[in-house]
């Protein structure tokens, strides 16, 4: 019997030397020569450690899945396609903690699966599902060399992974069976665990990422760089990628670098996983109805290609920023022709390190102009690009600013043309057809600098301007005209003020009009979920600002008219000014909002003396706390949905 136990230890480290480490110390013969004793000694006594690597070599097929409903809820992660809308994650979280550090990982495109360990010993494996109930896929994950199936930890605990198949495992298992290939890697993981074969399982030969922990009892991990050291420690396999970010701006980079290093990699990604770091945040944020609203996942929905940069030349602008455009040897993305591509400041030129000649990553969506993620590769004749130490269209002095370089002249021509580009773009006034090189022609021939100016254009105003034919014209002429009636969150997001995305321009509509939005007060500003101390800076400066206050009043006497979803005064919540905390379980944090809105009510995100009440669902942290502490009103979920049915 001893024997047997030091048999099951020694093929232990082994195996985890060989899969979880990938740094085997003995020959496979050497491993073989000791199994097979093992088994000897198995079938002789009849007993069968539970940490016993026989156990993985696959059972008979099973008749079907179990179903298993989970200990805890697995949910799933919101996503994020653009950086505006990961910028709005970094606000959020950094509103809860200033100083709030990200951890950045790679997102593996296989399936999730979540194995259970009970005093030491593997116990369940089962498939997320629907994230309350997952499949029993015990025997299948048992063939799989790349976790322990006993640890030194003695609670309860689950821990969650991705199960994936190596591209060039992939590869060469489609080599070995051209005659039923799979298809691609996520498939063929999902298939290999989802298989009633056991034995199947183990010849496909899945791994597991592992990247966390949930334990039932008490905790000993206070961070996700806890949680992996954790799964380190205890034998399992993750993946060597794992930054710790102390700024946004951190953060994206380590998402660039998934970006580019996931082309090298042997393994299928579909973007990248942005989590809050500490535990303490991650109560205080909680989760929405599907949701943890502490991390998000970045996914990559754009088609890359490699080309060679020609040369790099600047752009200014609708704030003055020099952003460097390179143009490039023509490659074919995303079912166009591309050329040139941007980076985003001279920092951003500077860290990729792209020069003149160099081989480059470049990157396009529908959503982005195509951008340079970084260089692949240099060349002998690779030049470094000069710093412009003037703005190369009205040679005006350049300022430096943190990564940007900004003209510092207000009235630089292509930054006006710029505003005004931004202004007619699709999400902002979308007047259409009004290009960039239209308002270019209409600002070098017919003086239009300001929004205000694109109104007073009559037909005669393009008479004489070449390739403007009259279907054209009356076309520009009924868009602008159209343009007039527009939501007041495109409106505030057209008009360009610093730090407003379509995200924040969205929060700030809730306010009704244009006037309520510029009569806001810093506090109030920093009341808005999506709304941070710089951007609060900023909607106050353009509203201190007379000129801006000039141009808004010419654009109502022009008959332009945001329209904002009137907040009613009657209602169940009319008046209140409501937050929300902890977890709902009937509806999300948002339909919530959207509730109390239509019922006249205010929502903030943080408690103050202008709180008139606090909804708190399960979880509820600080806020609730704070609400106590200043004596505002909190009723539970039952008592809110009382009110929410009393329409
Ligand atoms: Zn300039």
């Amino acid at each position: 019997m001893d024997r047997m136990r030091e048999l099951c230890d020694i093929l232990n480290r082994w195996a985890h030397e060989y899969y979880v480490l990938d740094a085997p110390s003995v020959p496979d013969r050497e491993y073989d020569r000791l199994y097979d004793e093992l088994r000897a000694l198995e079938e002789e006594s009849g007993v069968v450690y539970p940490d016993s690597p026989t156990r993985r070599v696959g059972g008979d097929p099973v008749k079907g899945f179990e179903r298993h409903t989970h200990i805890a809820r697995l949910y799933s992660l919101d996503k994020a396609v653009t950086y505006d809308e990961l910028n709005a994650f970094f606000t959020r979280v950094r509103k809860v903690r200033e100083d709030a550090a990200f951890t950045v990982e790679y997102k593996f495109d296989g399936l999730t699966v979540c194995l259970t360990y009970e005093n030491g010993v593997f116990v369940r494996a089962t498939t997320r599902g629907n994230g309350v109930e997952g499949e029993d896929v015990t025997a299948q994950v048992l063939t799989v060399p790349s976790f322990p199936l006993k640890i030194s930890y003695r609670g309860t605990l689950e821990v969650r992974g991705e199960a994936i198949i190596r591209l060039s495992v992939l590869a060469r298992y489609n080599e070995e069976h051209p005659e039923e290939p799979l298809k691609n890697a996520r498939n063929a993981a999902a298939g290999a665990i989802r298989t009633l074969d056991p034995k199947l399982t183990r010849a496909r030969h899945p791994e597991i990422v592992f990247y966390d922990v949930n334990f039932m009892s008490e905790d000993p991990v206070r961070s996700q760089t806890e949680g992996m050291e954790f799964l380190r420690r205890e034998g399992f396999k993750t993946y060597p990628f794992f930054r710790v970010c102390r700024t946004p701006e951190e953060a994206i980079a380590a998402v660039e670098e998934i970006e580019v290093g996931r082309r090298q990699i042997d393994v299928l990604t579909d973007g990248a996983v942005i989590k809050t770091d500490d535990e303490g945040v991650r109560a205080e944020m909680g989760y929405t109805e599907k949701f943890p609203r502490w991390a998000i996942a970045y996914k990559f929905e754009a088609e890359e290609a490699e080309s060679v940069v020609e040369r790099v030349l600047w752009q200014v602008g609708r704030t003055g920023k020099l952003t460097p455009l390179a143009e490039i040897a023509p490659v074919e993305l995303a079912g166009a022709t591309v050329r040139r591509a941007t980076l985003n400041n001279y920092g951003d030129l500077t860290r990729k390190d792209v020069k003149v000649h160099s081989r480059v990553l470049v990157r396009r969506s529908n959503e982005v102009i195509p951008e340079i993620l970084g260089a692949v590769e240099h060349v002998e004749g690779s030049v470094p690009v000069e710093k412009p130490a003037v703005c190369p269209f009205c040679h005006s002095p350049v300022k430096e600013v943190g990564a940007n370089l900004f003209c510092t002249n207000e009235n630089c021509p292509p930054r006006l043309i710029q505003r005004l580009t931004h202004y007619c773009s699709k999400n902002a006034a979308d007047v259409e057809g009004m290009s960039e090189a239209t308002l270019t022609v209409l600002y070098e021939k017919r003086g239009v600098r300001r929004f205000s100016d694109l109104y007073a254009l009559r037909g005669e105003d393009f008479a004489g301007l070449e390739g403007f034919k009259e279907k054209k014209i009356a076309n520009l002429l009924s868009a602008i005209e159209g343009s007039k009636q527009i939501a007041l969150d495109r409106f505030l997001y057209a008009i360009g003020i610093e730090g407003i995305g379509r995200v924040a321009a969205r929060d700030l509509a809730a306010f009704g009009s244009v006037e309520a939005v510029a009569a806001l007060t810093f506090e109030e500003l920093m009341q808005l979920e999506n709304v941070g101390e710089v951007t609060a800076n900023s909607i106050l400066a353009y509203f201190a600002d007379g000129e801006n206050r000039e141009e808004l009043s010419r654009l109502f006497r022009a008959g332009v008219q945001p329209v904002a979803q009137r907040r009613p005064s009657t209602g169940a919540f009319a008046g209140e000014s409501v937050v929300l905390t902890g977890t709902l379980s009937s509806l999300s944090r948002s339909e919530a909002q959207a509730r109390i809105e239509a019922l006249g009510g205010v929502c903030q995100s943080t408690v103050s003396a202008k709180t008139t009440l606090v909804v708190a669902g399960e979880k509820a942290g600080s806020k609730l706390a704070k609400a106590q502490k200043l004596g505002v009103p909190v009723i539970g979920e039952e008592e809110f949905l009382r009110r929410l049915g009393g329409e």
